[in-house]
Order: structure tokens, then C-alpha cells, then sequence
């Protein structure tokens, strides 16, 4: 495998970015996952208890459905949906009712809504036009942290699937 580095693990770092280079400290611990890194801010921004709580450690959203873990840190903080002021589009891929889109808050039930009122799919176009006005922000809306529009067009799929067994 890699040689390991000589060098000093700061070197060359930004003095604010602790990398946590051991692999395995940073899969979920409670599936055992590779979870994705996210901003505190992001945690910060979706928990509902004090922020007294948040650490100076690393946090990863664990994406996984059937993993109750929606945040954990490098040093074994875990936060589940109970502690969140969001309920995560992951965690429950079917509920209807949970939104894909947080800033312009987006459901596969408001989906559902306008394809049968009006038989268009204007959900990309509407998130689209709001980025292009800068009025997402998914670092603090979006448990994830970051842009959904991956996530719409995922279930814009699976809907246009089911659309066609109709
Ligand atoms: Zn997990």
C-alpha cells in the first residue's frame, strides 16, 4: 500500500484543519459505514438541543437508510433524527411527506401533487431558478450540507418509474 509520510501531519495544512488520517475512525459507528464529512455549521444549524453539546471534532452524515445515525464524530458522538429540527430525506426514502429540497422545501409529495394537478415537473427548474438567485442555502437548510439536486433527480426517477406502472 502507501508509504507512510515523513513529514510532520501538519505540514502544509491549514493551522484550523485537523485531518483524521487512521482509516476506520471515520465510518459510522453505528453501521459501520463510510459516512460523508459535513461542515459543524451544518450540524449546528439542524440540531434543536444547546449548541453546549457540539464538539471540536470532525462530523460525517451517515446517508444510509437503515442506520438510525445521522451525525457522528471522530470521537463517538452519534445524533439521530431526535435531536434534529429536520427530518432527513435519507433516513426515509418512504415517507412522502419528508422533504428532497430543503430550501425550497420540495417533497415527493409535492411532486406527486403537481405531476397529477398539472402533469409537469417543474421541481428542477424551480430549485435551478432559486441557486440562480441566491436564495438556497443548503449548508443550513439540508441535513447533508450540500446542493440536492442530486437527490431530486434520483427521486424524479424513481417517480417517472412509477409514473409509467400507473
Ligand atoms: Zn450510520
Amino acid at each position: 500500500m502507501t508509504e507512510a509520510c515523513q513529514c510532520s501531519p501538519d505540514a502544509g495544512s491549514e493551522p484550523s484543519e485537523i485531518h483524521v488520517q487512521s482509516l476506520g475512525r471515520n465510518v459510522c459507528p453505528t453501521n459501520g459505514r463510510q459516512g460523508k464529512l459535513v461542515d459543524t455549521k451544518t450540524v449546528m444549524a439542524m440540531l434543536m438541543i444547546p449548541l453546549t453539546h457540539v464538539k471540536p471534532a470532525q462530523y460525517y452524515f451517515c446517508r444510509e437508510a437503515d442506520c438510525p445515525t445521522v451525525y457522528y464524530s471522530t470521537d463517538g458522538q452519534i445524533f439521530n433524527e431526535t435531536y434534529l429540527r429536520e427530518r432527513v430525506f435519507q433516513k426515509n426514502p418512504n415517507d412522502g411527506s419528508v422533504h428532497v429540497c430543503y430550501c425550497f422545501r420540495h417533497s415527493a409529495n409535492s411532486i406527486h401533487e403537481e405531476l397529477e394537478s398539472t402533469g409537469k415537473l417543474t421541481v428542477i427548474e424551480s430549485i435551478t431558478n432559486g441557486i440562480q438567485a441566491g436564495q438556497c442555502a443548503c449548508e443550513v437548510r439540508n441535513p447533508q450540507g450540500t446542493c440536492c439536486l442530486g437527490n431530486v433527480i434520483k427521486l424524479l426517477k424513481k417517480l417517472q418509474i412509477e409514473q409509467q406502472h400507473i
